[in-house]
């Protein structure tokens, strides 16, 4: 096994180019140690014919590829090429609903939203490097991993890492402000499980402002391993969520798109990873128009595309929970990517933002029109699509990014519909499960001592 090539530094963070970091230390740290985000050093680009080839390739090839693009050999070919069999072993699926729109359905994982993608490899991944602590016989404390979550980065990390030697998972969520189905998938795993749920009396700000302080706590640096698996953590972020954007040029291809025919994607967003991810695909070579970033009234991206500032403020409470962020932490690697260049930045993105009403009239139009269910953040990316073609007469391909399963919202999406949504069956297994979780306040010595008190729990 090659594992000296393991320490290819080719990462380095966001706010320091000189200092450079192998794959293993920022999947295992997550934040780099100046507070900067991991980036590659270098982003490689496909050549033109590959985009030729990529029709003929299955999603696991498609990742393997691109996995294998961005990390050279840090990882051996037979372990990526089992991290994204295990990984990826659900569906995904790109729907046609009329001549030229697309719905990139990736909600069929475990949990029932694109969150999967990320969680489950990352989950691979990093158990790969523990592995290869262990078999250098390595005595190291168990990882723990922090995640603030508006509700779904939170169930796709536990589900992912559930059991998961070695690791114990702490998941941070704003009590009151995820959806009763969100708090079932958060707070049902057990006492006795790895996973850990935390009920904070806040906002999912003031959550991220919690994990984000731990990690610059020297106290618990001594004490305890951490790592994130918010989308700050690039093997979360970059690596899986680039290759759904491949696979979905594949299938447009497969369908007749034309080798030059202009494509664009709409993306539900919150944090802005699942967009970062698309713009490094782009930055790879995948040959797309525009990104339509879609959000909610948390609109601090769209308003920075319009005037150009950048104004974080506290989040808004909407019908979409998992966008609800006022502070979006990968906005640095946007800037990083652009180097801050706005004129740049708006030919890629283009900003739309909508309120509640906006969203369910657009699920119910949806629903008449076409008998297809959506649900809140996907519909804000539906709408997000219609904006863009009306003030840019746009008329080529849109692919709209699903990310959640319309059963997780019923309460917005039922009376809409007039009807129930049926369950996928991760969700119907959750329904009913004794909640535990335990109720900490937004103060950080409260999250402090809790996490020093379980530090040798098993
Ligand atoms: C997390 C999430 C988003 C936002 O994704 P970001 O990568 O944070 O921008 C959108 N929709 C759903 C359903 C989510 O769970």
């Amino acid at each position: 096994m090659t594992v000296g090539k393991l320490n290819n530094r080719s990462f380095r963070s966001t706010r320091n180019l000189s200092k450079k970091a192998s794959l293993r230390e920022v999947v295992m740290k997550g934040l780099a140690p100046d507070a900067g985000l991991y980036m590659p050093v270098k982003i490689p680009t496909f050549p033109s014919d590959f985009f030729d080839i990529l029709p003929q390739l299955s999603f696991h090839e498609v990742s393997f590829e691109v996995a294998t693009k961005l990390l050279g050999k840090n990882i051996p070919a037979s372990t990526m090429k089992r991290i994204i069999r295990e990984a990826f072993n659900f569906d995904i699926s790109l729907l046609t609903l009329n001549k030229n729109t697309h719905l990139l359905e990736l909600f069929h994982g475990p949990t029932a939203a694109f969150k999967d993608f990320g969680a489950r490899f990352m989950a691979r991944l990093l158990s790969y490097f523990l592995h290869i602590d262990a078999l250098k016989g390595a005595k190291v404390k168990p990882l723990t991993i922090l995640v603030a979550t508006s509700g779904d980065t939170g169930s796709a990390v536990a589900s992912g890492f559930l059991n998961v030697p070695g690791i114990r998972v702490t998941i941070l969520f704003p009590k009151e402000k995820v959806s009763k189905l969100q708090e079932q998938q958060l707070t049902t795993y057990g006492e006795n499980s790895n996973i850990w749920t935390l009920e904070v009396d806040g906002t999912f700000d003031d959550c991220l402002a919690l994990v984000t302080q731990a990690f610059q706590d020297p106290v618990l640096k001594d004490a305890l391993r951490l790592t994130s698996a918010n989308s700050i953590n690039f093997g979360r972020l970059l690596l899986p969520q680039t290759f759904y954007y491949f696979w979905a040029y594949a299938e447009l291809r497969r369908k007749g798109l034309n080798s030059g025919d202009r494509i664009v994607f709409s993306v539900p967003s919150g944090n802005f990873g699942n967009l970062t991810a698309g713009v490094i695909s782009k930055k790879m070579g995948l040959p797309v128009a525009k990104f339509i970033a879609s959000t909610d009234m948390n609109r601090v991206v769209p308003d920075y595309l319009k005037s150009g500032k950048f104004l974080p403020r506290p989040s808004i409470e909407t019908n979409s929970p998992s966008m609800n962020v006022g502070n979006p932490n990968n906005f640095e690697r946007l800037m990083d990517l652009y180097d801050g260049d706005l004129k740049k930045i708006r030919s890629d993105i283009y900003g739309t933002f909508f309120t509640d009403k906006e969203k369910k009239s657009s699920m119910k139009k949806v629903w008449e029109n076409y008998r297809y269910v959506m649900e809140p953040h996907s519909a804000t990316a539906f709408q997000g699509l219609s904006s863009f073609r009306q003030s840019t007469n746009f008329k080529g391909q849109g692919v709209v990014l699903m990310t959640a399963h319309p059963a997780k919202f019923p309460d917005t999406v039922e009376p809409l519909i007039g009807r129930k949504v049926p369950m996928p069956y991760g969700l119907e297994e959750v329904v009913g499960k004794k909640k535990d979780s335990t109720p900490i306040g937004k103060d950080y010595s409260e999250f402090q001592n809790f996490l020093l008190r379980n530090k040798d729990r098993e």
